[in-house]
């Protein structure tokens, strides 16, 4: 049989020898779904199983279907959705993805992550292009079919810097079987599992097992099961969350209920640290399973070809959890200003994210102080100051819209006024630039022309930017940050690159009509765009040296960071505000590039 997929690659073929097999063989699929209820850690399931499999040696990739109509995340409000997560290409996606690359040390596409709105977008372009030839275009065959083969095509593109392609792709699909908006996805994964052999594909199951009456409850799981089975797809392995230890009598009849072998149903209790979830599974034997199941031999993996990528092995998650739970870490106090810190959303998960790889590199701990940025402006004023001025170190968030500005302009001065160490991303360098041009040059009106369209002072311009539509028209993804200042933080951190790659989102820059006259009030621009542009380049790096640690960045460093080789400015902030010492390296890093 020859499966047609617009792939060569897929040609069922006799089962290739260990030696072969590294580059050869074809990629198998893990499908990790939900059922019961939302917010159950698919994503970390998707992202610890992934992990696992990378310490063995293997090439993993991971696509995220989320089913929502919205073409991508870029739009989608990071209040009600969680962070926008911006990958290397510019593709504004889901914060699972972030998961992902931190966890699997990979790099991703906007290919990897698959919408509603995206498949229908493709569809409906090539039927107004006349290529459906008159046929009815429908869910079934043709958005099934998409999804297919967009799975198989971006399940080849190699994501490790190896350039060979992965062998095992990771597919999370997002909310909850039984759906009715993820049913078109389902089918085309049931698609999927019924064209390629048997051991190529397996299913992971996530589900809760709510307390009640003081048992661990098996019937809602049992159900779940039941509406994947009637959709066509079965249960490889069950993940249960659950509050408790899965009790022994519970994994027995979830097995006999659902058919999955007993050794197969995997407890997930909640536990103080994620890191702790893959030692877990690792604990009760995952990743031998899923391994057998998929018929991979261990030594198909392989070390890493890129010797600078550690890959971190499920002792190393134990160390990570342990250096995170150790009440001997000094606690170090952040006064963190944004403007959707209250209710417990995801707003700023990387940044969450990238504080937690700081605490594991220097073994603090820090206590977040939240400080909505609108509380430093009106009546709460004098209470939220004083909070901050109890801080070890301000940190300004990024973020779009004149809610809360004069707060965030408000925590800079501070900052810099009572020298408390300041880190500012993104809007949080707006918002030094504001301050510093108010205060110390003198323009009271100076703003962003983002919040002041004409104000007289537009020390914070518009770039130059399709004004013609909303979605991915910013300044998105990697790009060039050279470091121009040979003895600054920026130099430091980065081990003496000439130039490193940090991604971006902003519509808006530093105006440099200003630039002259802030540096002569002592301001340093470390880092810049093109450093051969003069006038025309792009700040992208500001520092006051007269401070002990004042550093604001217009990129985003949250999106490249791992636990192994956490961001170097948040690391330098974190250990200015924990007045640590930290070896920098004097190498050039992941991230940086010598002069060419
Ligand atoms: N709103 C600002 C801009 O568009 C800052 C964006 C951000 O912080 N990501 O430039």
């Amino acid at each position: 049989m020859t499966i047609r997929t617009g792939n060569s690659y897929y040609l069922p073929s006799p089962m290739l020898r260990p030696a072969d097999a590294a580059v050869e063989a074809r990629t198998k699929f893990i499908l990790v779904t939900g059922g019961v209820c939302s917010s159950l850690g698919k994503g970390v399931t998707t992202s610890s199983v992934g992990a696992l499999l990378r310490s063995e040696g293997f090439r993993v990739s991971s696509i995220k279907i989320d089913p929502y109509v919205n073409v991508d995340a870029g739009l989608m409000s990071p209040f009600e959705h969680g962070e926008v997560y911006v990958l290397q290409d510019g593709g504004e996606v889901d914060l699972d993805l972030g998961n992902y690359e931190r966890w699997l040390s990979v790099h991703l596409r906007r290919d990897h992550n698959i919408t509603t709105g995206k498949v229908y977008n493709t569809l409906i372009q090539r039927e107004r292009q006349g290529k459906y030839l008159g046929k009815t275009v429908q869910v079934v065959p043709h958005f099934t079919n998409e999804v297919v083969e967009h799975i198989l095509r971006v399940s080849q593109i190699p994501v490790d810097g190896s350039g060979l392609k992965p062998q095992v792709c990771m597919i999370e699909l997002g909310g909850t079987v039984g759906d009715l908006e993820s049913a078109p996805f389902v089918e085309a994964l049931r698609t999927l599992r019924f064209m390629i052999p048997p051991e190529d594909f397996c299913l992971i199951h996530c589900t809760y097992l709510p307390v009640m009456g003081g048992g661990q409850k098996t019937k809602p799981s049992q159900h779940s099961c039941r509406t994947l089975l009637s959709s066509g797809l079965m249960a490889d392995f069950l993940v249960c969350r659950s509050e408790h230890v899965l009790a022994p009598d519970c994994r027995k009849k979830l097995s006999q209920q659902c058919g999955i072998q007993e050794k197969d149903i995997i407890g997930a209790h909640n536990v103080p640290s994620m890191y702790q979830v893959p030692v877990e599974f690792h604990r009760q034997g995952m990743v031998d399973r899923v391994l057998h199941k998929l018929r991979l031999d261990r030594s198909a993996g392989m070390p890493a070809l890129d010797a600078s990528v550690t890959i971190p092995d499920v002792n190393t998650f134990a160390k990570f959890a342990n250096i995170l739970q150790n009440p001997q870490n000094k606690v170090v106090r952040i006064g963190f200003v944004g403007k959707y810190v209250s209710g417990g959303s995801d707003a700023y998960f990387s940044v969450l994210q990238t504080f937690e790889h700081c605490c594991i590199a220097l073994e603090v701990r820090l206590d977040i102080v939240y400080v909505d940025s609108e509380m430093l402006e009106g009546k709460d004023a004098p209470e939220a100051t004083a909070l901050l001025l109890k801080c070890d170190g301000i940190f300004v968030a990024g973020g779009f819209g004149v809610r809360g500005i004069d707060g965030k302009v408000a925590a800079a001065k501070l900052a810099r006024e009572n020298d408390i160490p300041y880190f500012g991303v993104c809007l949080g360098m707006q918002v030094a630039l504001i301050e510093l041009a108010r205060n110390l040059l003198g323009h009271a009106d100076a703003n962003s022309a983002e919040f002041n369209p004409t104000t007289t002072n537009p020390v914070v311009r518009i770039m130059d930017c399709d004004k013609t539509q909303m979605g991915a028209n910013m300044h998105l993804g990697l790009r060039e940050v050279h470091l121009i200042e040979k003895d600054s933080i920026m130099t430091k951190i980065y081990g003496g690159a000439d130039h490193v790659l940090e991604r971006h989102r902003h519509r808006y820059e530093f105006n440099m009509e200003y630039f002259q006259r802030l540096k002569d009030v002592g301001v340093r621009f470390s880092g810049v765009s093109d450093a051969s542009l003069g006038p025309l380049n792009r700040v992208e790096a500001i520092e006051i040296p007269k401070n002990r640690f004042f550093l604001a960045v217009q990129y985003h460093p949250e999106f490249i960071t791992t636990p192994v080789d956490p961001s170097p400015p948040f690391l330098a902030f974190v250990a200015a505000a924990a007045r640590k010492e930290f070896a920098w390296p004097t190498t050039i890093n992941s991230r940086g590039a010598p002069a060419s």
